[in-house]
């Protein structure tokens, strides 16, 4: 039978990518969003993979999403927690709500996944997190103390829990993309991309598809003895 895997922020970007890969690998994929619909039906269409909208901030919400994902497609081997968000701003103007909406979406919703799918793989014997840092959680970033916080948690997260699991059969691992070429980095305006992708050692932006054979990688069988690391992916911007 197939693993079931699931994808936060599976509809578009990075976690397109990565619901494409574990799909056409034979792995059975739940593709999570939020509320960009008109995405997540483009999505399924092209791609036969289901969707599922809940909000990973929102811990009811994974609760129910989740109990469908088990209903329609098994209980999950594989969670991929790629769902983010960014709200930059530089902390002497950034709000408490630009703050809190970034480590919700970006922080607590790996508590929220992992808590939820942690006991299933705990009693299997078997089971392979995946959380998404960034470039930003090493480095930090000049207008991002809201991202980069909750991504440096990701890496601290993802060591914690992968000591917890590592005797049950439980990989937990992180990956660490530098600029990769989705809507998120779009967003930013040319003359900075610019000067961003001018300090990338390989010249170029990351494509999504670079993370998702990643991730691929991480979430195999054969991956039993990885737990606990951060892989960057990033042009060879950061060595860390
Ligand atoms: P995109 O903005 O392209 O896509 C984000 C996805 O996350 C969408 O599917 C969106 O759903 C979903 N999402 C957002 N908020 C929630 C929520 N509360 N609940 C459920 N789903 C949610 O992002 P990227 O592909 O660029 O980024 C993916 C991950 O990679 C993020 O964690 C990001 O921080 C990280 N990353 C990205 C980098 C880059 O260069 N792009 C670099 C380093 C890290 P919907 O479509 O409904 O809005």
């Amino acid at each position: 039978m197939a693993r079931v895997a699931v994808v936060t922020g599976g509809t578009r970007g990075i976690g397109r990518a990565i619901a494409e890969k574990l799909h056409r690998s034979d792995y059975r994929v739940a593709a999570n969003f939020a509320g960009n619909e008109d995405a997540a039906r483009r999505f399924t269409g092209e791609t036969g993979i289901k969707s599922y909208r809940f909000d990973v901030s929102d811990y009811k919400s994974c609760e129910a999403g989740i109990k469908r994902v088990n209903e329609e497609l098994g209980p999950v081997d594989i969670l991929v927690n790629n769902a983010g968000i960014t709200r930059d701003a530089v902390l002497h103007r950034m709000t408490p709500e630009q703050w809190g909406a970034v480590i919700a979406t970006n922080l607590t919703s790996c508590f929220n996944m992992c808590r939820l799918v942690i006991d299933g793989m705990r009693e299997r014997g078997f089971g392979r997190i995946v959380n998404i840092g960034s470039i930003n959680g090493q480095a930090g970033q000049y207008g991002q103390v809201n991202y980069a916080a909750a991504k440096s948690g990701i890496h601290g997260f993802t060591k914690a829990l992968a000591q917890e699991g590592a005797g049950k059969g439980i990989t937990v691992n992180a990956v660490a993309p530098g600029y990769i070429d989705t809507d998120m980095v779009r967003a930013v305006p040319q003359a900075v991309l610019e000067k961003i992708v001018a300090r990338i050692p390989t010249g170029r932006l990351g494509q999504a598809e670079e993370i998702a054979r990643t991730v691929l990688f991480l979430v195999s069988d054969e991956s039993g003895f990885i737990t606990g690391s951060t892989l960057s992916v990033n042009g060879g911007q950061h060595m860390y």
